[in-house]
This record gives C-alpha cells, sequence and structure tokens, in this order.
C-alpha cells in the first residue's frame, strides 16, 4: 500500500484541477512543482499593487457554461473585455481584423465597401498555388492586411519569414465586418479578482504541495509514494529524449516599472512593424482597471527554444507531430501514469481546455 493514491507532478492548471477533484472525491495526493510557485505559465506576481503576469498575459474566455460555473468556484472575474491593438510603424489599428481596421487602413465606412476591396485585394492571389505562409494570407487578406499586419509580426513571432513558413500555420484569419472590436468571441470573459494565483490556491488548498521540487531529480523517489503518477511536465523529458527533442517557441520577458499611472492605455499593443523585435507591449494594470501611481509593462520577445529555457509554444510541424505520435505510444504502455496538459500532450491548450481536459481525465478514474 503507497502512501498516496496519485503523485502530480506540476501544479499548473492542468495538475491543479485534477488535484482538486480526486482530493475532493477522498483519494490522497500529493503535487510537485519544479518552480518556486503553484500555478504553472498562469502565475502572477504581486508588484507594486499590481498583479504581473509572468509567463505572458492571460485572459480568460469560454464559451462553456459548465467551465465558467466551475472556475467561479474559487475565484470571481471582474469584466474586462478584451480589446487589443496593432501598432504599425507608428500608425495604430484595431484587433481582430474588423470594420474599424479596414477604416483605419482604406477609409471604407461600409461593409460592401471594405468586403470590395478586400476581393479586389485578394483577386490576385486566390488562384495561385499556395506553397508557404505568405501565399496563404494573402489569398485569405490580400497584399495590405498582410504586409501591414501580419507579414513582420508572423516572422519574429517564428524567427523564420512566413514564405519559409507552413501554410498551415494560418487556416483562416478571420474578418469581422461589424465594428466590434471585442476580441474573443465567446460568451464569458474577464480576469480573477485578485489574480490567477487565487484561482490555483483555491483549486490547492485541500491538497499539499512541494515546491521547488523536480522530479526527475528523484525520479525513483516519487514514484514510490503514489499508486499512480499523473505527469503534467514535457512528454520527451519523461521518457529520456528517446526519441529526440520535441521543438519549441521559447519567449523572453523584459518588464519595467514606469513613473506614469497609464502608459499605453490598454493591456496589449501588437508590435507589426520590422524593426523592433518585440512582438507586443502588455501594460498589466489594465486587466484589473488600475489606478495605482506606476504602471508595470512587458516586452515579448520571441526566441529560439534550447534546452533549459521554458518551452510555451509548441511546433506542430510534421517531424514533431510524428515524434509526439511516437512518444504518444509509448505514454499509452505505460502503465499507471496518466499523461495531461499542454507539455505532456504537446499541444496549445487556452485555459478553459485545460480545465475541460483536466475534469474529463479525473472523472475517468472515478467509478
Ligand atoms: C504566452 C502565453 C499566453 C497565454 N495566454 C492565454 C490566454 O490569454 N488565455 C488562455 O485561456 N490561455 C492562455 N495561455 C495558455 C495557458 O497558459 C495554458 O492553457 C495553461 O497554463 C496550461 O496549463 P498546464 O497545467 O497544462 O501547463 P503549465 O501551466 O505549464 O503547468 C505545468 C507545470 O508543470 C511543472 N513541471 C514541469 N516539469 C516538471 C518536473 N519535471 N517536475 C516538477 N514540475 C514540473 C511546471 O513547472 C509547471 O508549473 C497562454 C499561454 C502562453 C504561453
Amino acid at each position: 500500500m503507497k502512501e498516496y493514491d496519485y503523485l502530480i507532478v506540476g501544479a499548473g492548471l492542468w495538475g491543479a484541477v485534477f488535484a482538486h477533484e480526486m482530493t475532493k472525491a477522498g483519494k490522497k495526493c500529493l503535487v510537485i512543482d519544479k518552480r518556486s510557485h503553484a500555478g504553472g505559465n498562469t502565475y502572477c506576481e504581486f508588484t507594486e499593487g499590481i498583479h504581473v503576469h509572468s509567463y505572458g498575459p492571460h485572459i480568460f474566455h469560454t464559451n462553456d457554461q459548465g467551465i465558467w460555473d466551475y472556475v467561479r468556484l474559487f475565484v470571481e472575474f471582474n469584466n474586462y473585455v478584451h480589446t487589443p491593438l496593432a501598432n504599425a510603424n507608428g500608425k495604430f489599428f484595431n484587433l481582430p481584423f474588423n470594420m474599424n481596421t479596414f477604416y483605419q487602413l482604406w477609409g471604407t465606412s461600409t461593409p460592401e465597401q471594405a468586403r470590395k476591396k478586400i476581393a479586389d485585394q485578394t483577386a490576385d492571389f486566390i488562384s495561385r498555388k499556395i506553397t508557404n505562409l505568405e501565399d496563404q494570407a494573402l489569398c485569405l487578406v490580400g497584399k495590405d492586411i498582410y504586409e501591414t499586419l501580419i507579414r513582420d509580426y508572423t516572422r519574429k513571432q517564428w524567427g523564420r519569414h512566413p514564405k519559409h513558413l507552413p501554410a498551415s500555420i494560418i487556416k483562416r484569419i478571420p474578418l469581422r465586418f461589424t465594428f466590434n472590436n471585442n476580441y474573443f468571441q465567446d460568451k464569458y470573459q474577464g480576469i480573477p479578482i485578485g489574480g490567477y494565483n487565487r484561482l490555483t490556491n483555491g483549486l490547492l488548498a485541500k491538497t499539499p504541495v512541494r515546491l521547488n521540487t523536480d522530479y526527475f531529480k528523484d525520479r525513483s523517489y516519487w514514484d514510490s509514494l503514489a499508486s499512480k503518477i499523473v505527469f503534467t511536465g514535457q512528454i520527451d523529458a519523461f521518457f529520456e529524449f528517446h526519441f529526440g527533442n520535441l521543438e519549441y517557441r521559447s519567449l523572453k520577458f523584459v518588464s519595467k516599472l514606469i513613473d506614469t499611472p497609464n502608459y499605453q492605455g490598454v493591456s496589449i499593443i501588437n508590435y507589426t512593424d520590422p524593426v523592433s523585435e518585440y512582438t507586443r507591449i502588455v501594460e498589466h494594470k489594465h486587466f484589473e482597471f488600475g489606478n495605482q501611481k506606476q504602471t508595470i509593462i512587458t516586452y515579448e520577445y520571441p526566441i529560439e527554444w534550447t534546452a533549459g529555457k521554458e518551452p510555451y509554444y509548441p511546433i506542430n510541424d510534421h517531424k514533431n507531430t510524428t515524434r509526439f505520435k511516437a512518444y504518444r505510444k509509448l505514454a499509452e504502455n505505460t502503465p499507471n501514469v496518466i499523461f495531461g496538459g499542454r507539455l505532456a500532450e504537446y499541444q496549445y491548450y487556452d485555459m478553459h481546455q485545460v480545465i475541460a481536459s483536466a475534469l474529463k481525465r479525473s472523472k475517468c478514474e472515478l467509478p
């Protein structure tokens, strides 16, 4: 008989939801995380009265009533609505691409004019063979939107010119023919009042958590403690890189405390110019309508991922997908280990999807 039913590796949202559900069901769980805090990438640092999103800005949104009700068991949400901007060589454009954006680009004032402009802009490209992301974008939105708002942002994001990226990265580019700057179309969105840590702390309130604890540093000890291991870290690391590394894009965050109450007037501005190497500037206080005397902004730079750097975005190209499938097969044949979350499933997940996935998996464990 082992001391715990479940040893959960990773105190991110997936691990925290799973731990909460199993603890609630009377199972004995222990959560470990190699970081000095719980919450995974949703973690916020509280500085100068501002919740700073340490691993990139997080906006909660969902269409799923059940998930919305679930998160509000732990924390209340404010009524933040995400309306980011793009700065293209000093000129501002609304996002997502909508009637405001078309007006700013071309002066079109009716949906009919905007549709006609886009049809003219894409006409030269729709019959061409699509071999890369640039072709794909030109065919979907035409030259002006592509060159002003997509090309250089994408190059910075992926570290390669769109001509050298697969078309499959952009399957569709939503175009909205209304003057609506609300980035998400989901029924519910907001930011937890008091920060995301309240959500994870609520989820983990009744489960013991050990921080600064890397599973791989003493794997056999941790395995010996529990009947089942729940692993939410990198799947390739779990299998000692048997088939090689899975690749990611990483990010570098550079934050500054500025002696002004309001630096940019909005939480996120994307930089779509070719010169600055950052893709966006985040001003955290606007997520919570903060009125502090100072502000904190963060420049976000996409960077190459190498071992030791934070793995942020999986690169779901052919090579990595094939490699992941091989790992997944190993995982399926590994008894008493549950793999879940963005790193173990090598998949970009939004928070509501991570919660849904962990809830689903925890139900499978219960009679
Ligand atoms: C820049 C960025 C912005 C995002 N913005 C949004 C947004 O606006 N809205 C939204 O819904 N979603 C957003 N997301 C997605 C969101 O972050 C994820 O859905 C969610 O955090 C994934 O939770 P997780 O538990 O799967 O992974 P993680 O949060 O990464 O948690 C995994 C945990 O496992 C730990 N771990 C890994 N290996 C080990 C080990 N060997 N030993 C011990 N511990 C280990 C890690 O330290 C980490 O704490 C964003 C993601 C990024 C990268």
